[in-house]
């Protein structure tokens, strides 16, 4: 994921809870997080969504 604003990068904040991958279960995660008021850091390597859906047939 791409940021020129060095509060947002990553590597530059310390947390207690630290996610790796923004697609449904990290995603899930982080709602949760942000809903009990618990600090995290996310991280996804992908800079945009996929080019094909990985949901087809929920
Ligand atoms: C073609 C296709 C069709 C599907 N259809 C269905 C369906 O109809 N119904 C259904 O229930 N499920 C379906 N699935 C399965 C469903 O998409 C997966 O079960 C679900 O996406 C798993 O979610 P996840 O968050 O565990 O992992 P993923 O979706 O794999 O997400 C992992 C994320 O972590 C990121 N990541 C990985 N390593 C790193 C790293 N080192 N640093 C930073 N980020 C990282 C990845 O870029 C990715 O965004 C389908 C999957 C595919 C491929």
């Amino acid at each position: 994921m791409t940021t020129t604003a060095k509060s947002q990068d990553p590597s530059s904040k310390r947390t207690s809870v630290f996610i790796v991958g923004g697609d449904p279960v990290g995603l899930s995660i982080a709602i949760l997080m942000n809903r009990f008021g618990i600090d995290f850091v996310m991280v996804e390597r992908a800079s945009s969504t996929t080019d094909h859906p990985k949901a087809r047939g929920c």
